[in-house]
């Protein structure tokens, strides 16, 4: 695929360029560059930005929004926003829920969701899993009973991700039992959090974040119009929803800047002591992850390019979040082995407590590696787990 930029591209991509330099708060970036968890006002901030700037919903159609940008340059957009090491995007309402409605929902439920969605006015998650389904997710349970205008929902999500800060949670329910396949009862509706018999309970992650939770439903009235598209059809819904989750995840940007980031590091002298990367392990080490990177580059444009024509990220979607979680996870694992020592206090407060920065210990960020490899582990899980992945590619790319 060739790769060199037009004219064109060059001018947007300077472009890009001057608003992060411009426009990326400070404070934010100060936060970002020092690993502490962003506050959900401070994510809404950022995102309101990328908002104003019409920049926020990149791969949305114009018509609803979103910028119409080619591959190439939401490519060299996604560079751009990781090298300035602005947060990450919340992916629950702009791309995921939001997709979905405009593309199977009513025209009320577009008018009704969207602005808000591209807005950040209001914050989703994502109730898919349950506890038992997880892989086997169209064994899930939660039902959704019809009485007259509303649904009658009762059931639990788990692993809900940022469900504790959520205003409305979309949700795979079961509508009916009697069905020849499990797949065929299942809708996708939409729920306001703060609706009655709705409660959140955290699970607290292995490196001591509250990140994911239990969202339990006792008898949660929801009107009808919620629905999403036909009732019964939410598998179809929801699993073009997971091919685009899963393309998101392959993080081919964050990767390269991260990547960028561990060589500056390891080619510093600390204590007189050698650079690492003068290590020759290590640097062999460095140059098989780099060599992947560069092959899920490609491999992530050329999904980029069939998506610009219209096409839904078919199986290729499982190959990105393979290799690119395998990537993250290696590069985690090679930042910690960097920080040595230093990686191994394991004081969670920092993670989650902002200090002012004369009150900040030296070696806090390197401390924050092995908390963020920890984190980490789930990239290999969610969004489907890595050996589901390659079942899918089994059957769908390979044909087994
Ligand atoms: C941090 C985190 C955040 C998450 N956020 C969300 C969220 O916001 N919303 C949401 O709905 N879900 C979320 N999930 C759930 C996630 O999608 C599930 O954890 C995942 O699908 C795996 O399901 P499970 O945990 O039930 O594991 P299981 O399905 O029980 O799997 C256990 C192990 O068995 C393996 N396995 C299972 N079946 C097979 C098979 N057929 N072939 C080969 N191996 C198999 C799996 O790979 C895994 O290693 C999140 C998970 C994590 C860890």
């Amino acid at each position: 695929m060739n790769v060199n930029l037009t004219e064109d591209e060059i001018a947007f991509r300077d472009e890009v360029r001057k608003f992060f330099a411009e426009k990326y708060p400070a404070d934010l970036r100060i936060k970002q560059d020092q690993g502490i968890t962003l506050r959900r006002e401070d994510t809404i901030r950022w995102q309101k930005i990328l908002y104003e700037q019409g920049w926020f919903a990149v791969n949305w159609p114009e018509e609803y929004g979103g910028t119409g940008w080619t591959p190439i340059q939401k490519y060299l957009f996604a560079n751009e926003m990781a090298a300035a090491n602005a947060p990450v995007i919340v992916p629950f309402g702009v791309a995921m829920v939001g997709p979905v409605i405009y593309t199977f929902g009513s025209d009320e439920q577009k008018q009704r969701f969207l602005p808000d969605i591209l807005a950040s006015n209001v914050w989703w998650c994502q109730g898919y899993s349950e506890p038992g389904s997880g892989s086997d997710l169209a064994s899930l349970k939660t039902k959704a009973d019809r009485e007259g205008d509303h649904y009658v929902v009762n059931g639990t999500k788990t692993w809900t991700t940022l469900g504790h800060l959520a205003d409305w949670i979309f949700c795979l329910v079961r509508t009916t039992s009697d069905v020849a396949r499990r797949q065929e009862g299942i809708s996708f509706l939409l729920i306001e959090m703060s609706t009655p018999g709705v409660s959140v309970k955290p699970i607290i992650t292995i490196e001591g974040d509250h990140e994911v939770n239990e969202v339990h439903f006792d008898n949660v009235s929801v009107p009808v119009e919620n629905l999403v598209g036909e009732e019964g059809k939410g598998w179809t819904y929801g699993k073009v929803l997971l091919q685009h989750e899963r393309t998101n995840t392959a993080g081919v940007a964050r990767s390269k800047y991260r990547l960028d980031n561990l060589k500056e590091k390891a080619a510093q002298s600390i204590h007189d002591a050698a650079p690492l990367m003068s290590d020759r392990n290590f640097a062999r080490k460095v140059a098989a992850v780099e060599i992947e990177l560069k092959a899920l580059e490609y491999t992530d444009l050329r999904t980029l390019a069939a998506v610009a024509t219209g096409k839904a990220p078919g199986p290729e979607s499982s190959i990105l979040k393979i290799k690119g979680t395998e990537i993250q996870q290696s590069i985690d694992a090679l930042f910690v082995e960097a920080a040595g020592y230093y990686a191994l206090p394991y004081v969670p407060e920092q993670y989650v407590v902002d200090f002012p920065d004369e009150d900040r210990i030296g070696y806090g960020a390197e401390t924050k590696s092995s908390l963020r490899y920890f984190n980490n582990r789930k990239a290999t899980i969610y969004a489907g787990s890595n050996e589901i992945q390659k079942n899918i590619i089994a059957k769908h790319v390979l044909d087994l």
